[in-house]
């Protein structure tokens, strides 16, 4: 039987899972928390982490592994020299440093474009050609794509979810014509569909870790498309909300959706695109006034089939981007009643209602009709909430049977976000 492995690197650790062809079951799953800080993890811990992982993957196990993928944060990039060695501090998926080139780019780059956000991995580029140790540099890197440079040995690899945030034209598959005019003297990745076989792992790695030495390395993803990919959602109109510390909507469609001054924007997916917005409000606001304790109990005596007439946009603070645009929107959390049950119930109510607006937004500007709403974060355990929620979007709302970013690039790792390959 054939295994896979799928690898997560995220804010506070690393994970991996190992699926078998049925996808049923987790084979084994590894963790390795970051001890530091997230700003003080460097390239060495993740290679530390990457190897401890692999480590732990019973060895019975690593023998079937036919094929493994990565999945980094999103925009964190790195410069590595001709040989892979990080020239500098990767900057991370934060990191905003590049506001300081965002004037320069605005002047290149289409207007409304993806990559005029300080955070982009483009800006990140541009804003790391005053490093001393540029003309060290060869290759710009995306988290995940070195990560895997470790495990193939090829320079210069990514894949189009990694790469959207960098110009790459996902659409066009290539480098648009005004990223090359800008004549960056760095090599930018060759970019391949996600799931993509890239190499077999070095032998030198197969042979210290008892993997096949036929093995692949497959083209990795991001860690938000890896959460996406392990709900199982597959078809246009099939949406996953996330209901962590802030509310974030994906929702498969045969169109592609742009629209900067909310945030939205789409992600190829084989033949389909995968459009999304994410909203302030969220589990972070009910954090606030509820323990999880208290969000289960309350939670329980709140009757879902009546609606609340308490009409709230719950925020830490002012302003919000999807599905209002307007960075002063005021909080709003008044009237505040009495009893701290119908309070959540307005609350729960008020954040179904925004994830509601949302969805609408997304189909008005042209994705496909919502079906079905997969859930995965903090929220999702809560059935009252899942109730209103269904209310408000009219489709079936369910919890993903799987959330974790490492199951998704697990699958990716089998082949099955290559849809546009098998077809
Ligand atoms: P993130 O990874 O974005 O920080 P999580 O997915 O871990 O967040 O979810 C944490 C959030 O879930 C917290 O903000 C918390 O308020 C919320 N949460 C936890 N339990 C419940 C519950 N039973 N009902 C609603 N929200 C909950």
């Amino acid at each position: 039987m054939n295994l896979y492995l799928g690898i997560d690197f995220g804010t506070s650790g690393a994970r991996g899972v190992v699926i078998d062809e049925e996808a049923s079951c987790i084979q084994a799953e590894v963790r390795y928390p970051f001890q530091d800080s997230p700003a003080a993890v460097t390239p060495k811990i993740w290679q530390e982490a990457l190897f401890m992982l692999v480590e732990q993957i019973p060895d019975q196990l690593r023998r079937k592994i036919k094929a493994i993928a990565i999945n980094g944060t999103s925009s964190t990039v790195l410069l590595v020299d001709a040989v892979g060695n990080p020239t500098d501090a990767p900057l991370l998926y934060n990191d905003a440093r590049g506001s300081l080139v965002l004037e320069h780019l605005r002047s290149i780059a289409p207007p409304n474009h993806t990559v005029l956000s300080a955070t982009s991995s483009l800006a990140k580029l541009l804003w790391m050609r005053q490093l001393p140790s540029f003309s060290e540099a060869r290759y710009f890197l995306h988290q995940a794509d070195w990560l895997a440079f470790l495990l193939h040995g090829q320079l210069g690899i990514s894949d189009y979810h990694n790469a959207l945030k960098l110009g790459y034209d996902v659409e066009e598959l290539k480098y648009p014509e005004w990223l090359e005019k800008l004549q960056i003297p760095i090599q930018l990745p060759k970019v391949l569909s996600p799931g993509t076989p890239i190499a077999e792992l070095h032998p030198e790695i197969a042979d210290k870790f008892g993997f096949r030495r036929d093995c692949l390395v497959c083209a990795g993803t991001t860690d938000s498309i890896a959460a996406f990919l392990a709900s199982g959602a597959k078809l246009p109109g099939e949406a996953v909300t996330s209901l962590g510390s802030t509310l974030v909507l994906k929702l498969l469609s045969r169109t592609r959706v742009e629209d900067a001054r909310y945030g939205i924007y789409s992600h190829r997916l084989g033949d389909l695109w995968l459009t999304g917005g994410a909203s302030n409000t969220g589990g972070a606001v009910l954090k606030q006034f509820f323990t999880n304790a208290e969000l289960e109990s309350l939670s329980r005596e709140i009757d879902p089939s009546k609606a609340s007439d308490l009409d709230y946009y719950p925020l830490l603070k002012a302003g919000d981007r999807f599905p209002i645009n307007d960075p002063n929107l005021p909080p709003r959390l008044e009237p505040r009643p009495d009893h701290p049950g119908e309070f959540l119930h307005g609350l729960l109510e008020s954040i179904a209602r925004i994830e509601a607006r949302g969805y609408e937004l997304l189909q008005q500007m042209g994705a496909d009709k919502l079906s079905r709403v997969y859930t995965a974060g903090g929220g999702a355990a809560n059935d009252t909430w899942t109730a209103i929620r269904a209310r408000h979007l009219q489709v079936p709302v369910v919890a993903s049977v799987y959330t974790e970013a490492a199951y998704g690039t697990a699958l990716l790792a089998m082949g099955d976000g290559r849809r546009d390959e098998q077809d």
